[in-house]
């Protein structure tokens, strides 16, 4: 079958490698219909996350048909219709009970190289690196999803692929992001970042009741996608000083709430377009953005920062001492993909939202190479890129 592959930092190839077999008794295999490119896949392509071997398919936001299931398995039939969640939850360990899928304790089988560098390894994600279990990802015509009765969610409904598909991950991630961020009635929330992830993020930021958004971005049609589809105030980082512009727009008290939705460098685009003074103001230690900073600068005493944005390296430079005295509260994480699924397709189902919005590119999954790149530079106005094998 045919796959995207990795090949090292901004190569990846479209391959012909084995189809996936069921391995395990709970593994299913679905033929994807709708797969997807993610920030988060931009670490790996730009070879700042360790663990990747030549070859390995990428992909974690995957859906398509099932054609195959293990004798374990009990909710999913061949022929059923499912969107994969990136996060691989083994449904019985004590994480996983607590509805915290993305620290499953077993579906890590690299967990002792992760338990060396963090102390305790998080769960096992589809199409990352080895250190993170190597599973081979959804870029692809067919994926083996493991656990296959954890993971999937049916779609029962006619809905398009492009309306469901970001269940995988970036409307969960958006949304958990905007739970982390504590948003009471009256609460001003900032986005850093209006990429999917911050798109998903303002749209959440909403449902959980914010008074007011303000999102930031350099890229300006991704700043009018936040201001028009995501009714939010804007604040576009090389033409204004983040920092200025929030106190002036919340009386000198900063936002009471902040998304970090940018994660440990600003991606393919180095440092163009970052002012001077924002090097300076983040004291880069290297060239690569550093949004975390800014936020616990700006939040509101006693505010909340929500970071989904990945950080993959130890220190980052975080200013421990101005969140302390401060008294801000910080939230992280991969998202627990599967604790999302069943309320927000129900919120897709009524209408309330439409995922698509965000879609700028749909193309056959041999433009991935392209596409990749594409996405990266943040060129042709991509925003999000829709694959179909
Ligand atoms: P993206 O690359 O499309 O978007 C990032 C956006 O941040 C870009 O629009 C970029 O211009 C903007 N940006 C860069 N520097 C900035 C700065 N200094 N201030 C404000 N904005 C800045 O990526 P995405 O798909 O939206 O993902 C965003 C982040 O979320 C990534 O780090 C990704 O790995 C992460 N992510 C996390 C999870 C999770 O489970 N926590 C899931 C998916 C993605
Ligand atoms: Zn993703």
């Amino acid at each position: 079958m045919e796959a995207l592959t990795w090949h090292g930092e901004q190569d990846v190839r479209v391959d012909e490698v084995p189809k996936p077999e069921v391995v395990n008794p709970s593994d299913a295999v679905i033929e994807i219909t709708a797969t997807a490119i993610c920030g988060s896949d931009l670490h790996l392509y730009n070879g700042y996350m360790p663990g990747m071997r030549e070859g390995d398919v990428l992909g974690h936001e995957p859906m398509g048909e099932v054609v195959e299931v293990g004798d374990e398995v009990e909710t999913l039939e061949v022929g059923d219709r499912v969107v994969v969640p990136f996060t691989i939850g083994c449904g019985s360990c004590w994480f996983c009970g607590e509805d915290m899928y993305s620290l499953c304790d077993n579906s890590n089988p690299n967990a002792e190289v992760a338990r060396k560098a963090m102390g305790h390894s998080p769960a096992g994600l589809l199409g990352f690196s080895h250190l993170l279990g190597g599973y081979a990802g959804g870029q692809a015509e067919y994926l083996r999803v493991p656990y296959a009765d954890v993971g999937p969610v049916k779609i029962e409904s006619d809905l398009p692929d492009e309306q469901v598909l970001f269940l995988s991950d970036i409307f969960p991630t958006g949304y958990m992001a905007a739970e982390n961020a504590e948003i009471e009635p009256e609460d001003t929330v900032a986005v850093w970042g209006c990429g999917p992830v911050g798109q998903f993020a303002i749209q959440s930021a909403w449902m959980l009741g914010a008074n007011r958004v303000i999102a930031i971005d350099r890229i300006q049609e991704r700043l009018d996608m936040a201001s028009s589809h995501g009714d939010a105030e804007t604040i576009n980082f090389e033409h204004e000083d983040v920092y200025d512009r929030l106190m002036e727009m919340t009386g000198d008290r900063g936002p009471d709430r902040c998304i970090d939705a940018v994660g440990t460098e600003a991606h393919g685009t180095g440092l163009k377009g970052v002012t001077e003074k924002v090097k300076q103001e983040m004291h880069l230690q290297d060239d690569r953005v550093h949004v975390l900073r800014q936020a616990i600068k700006c939040c509101r005493k006693g505010g909340t920062i929500s970071v989904p944005g990945v950080y993959l390296r130890e220190g980052d430079n975080v200013p421990l001492g101005p969140m302390m005295n401060k008294a801000l509260t910080i939230k992280t994480g991969q998202t627990h993909v599967q604790r999302y699924l069943d309320p927000l397709l129900e919120k897709i189902e009524d209408g309330e939202i439409d995922p698509s919005f965000v879609i700028s590119h749909e193309e056959p999954l041999t433009s991935g190479p392209e596409l990749y790149d594409t996405f990266n530079r943040k060129d042709d106005e991509c925003i999000k890129v829709m694959l179909t094998p």
